[in-house]
């Protein structure tokens, strides 16, 4: 299912251009426009989620290939070792502004604590 009004969807289905740096059945990566750290990537499932509760069980198999394509990615992008860190914001309180499911991957600095 994809949300015709949705930047994500539109990246996914190649209407807006972008390097997808990972990509498998259930999920691609790009680098964020903004980046927040010099490695800042964005882990994205191809179908039209907004919300992690919004998921029902059997989707688990789609968050697995989330985590898939982070561990991969960390890897590739060289922050494995050094560490990086994992974020999934969600709703007003996290501030998230896509409301397509996402995950970022941050890493190439020390990231501090989170506050
Ligand atoms: P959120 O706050 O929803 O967790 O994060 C959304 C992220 O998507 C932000 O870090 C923002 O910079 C990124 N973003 C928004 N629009 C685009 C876009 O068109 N392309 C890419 N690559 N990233 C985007
Ligand atoms: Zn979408």
């Amino acid at each position: 299912m994809t949300d015709e009004d949705c930047i994500f969807c539109k990246i996914n289905a190649g209407d807006i251009p972008s390097e997808k740096l990972f990509e498998d059945d259930d999920c691609f990566a790009i680098r964020d426009i903004a980046p927040k750290a010099p490695t800042h990537l964005l882990v994205i499932p191809k179908e039209h989620f907004t919300y992690l509760t919004g998921m029902t069980a059997g989707f688990q198999p789609v968050i697995g290939s989330m985590y898939n394509a982070a561990r991969q990615l960390a890897i590739s992008e060289g922050v494995a070792e050094p560490g990086y860190r994992l974020i999934v914001n969600q709703r007003d309180d996290s501030g998230q502004e896509v409301p397509h499911l996402h995950m970022h991957l941050l890493g190439g600095r020390k990231l501090g604590p989170m506050g």
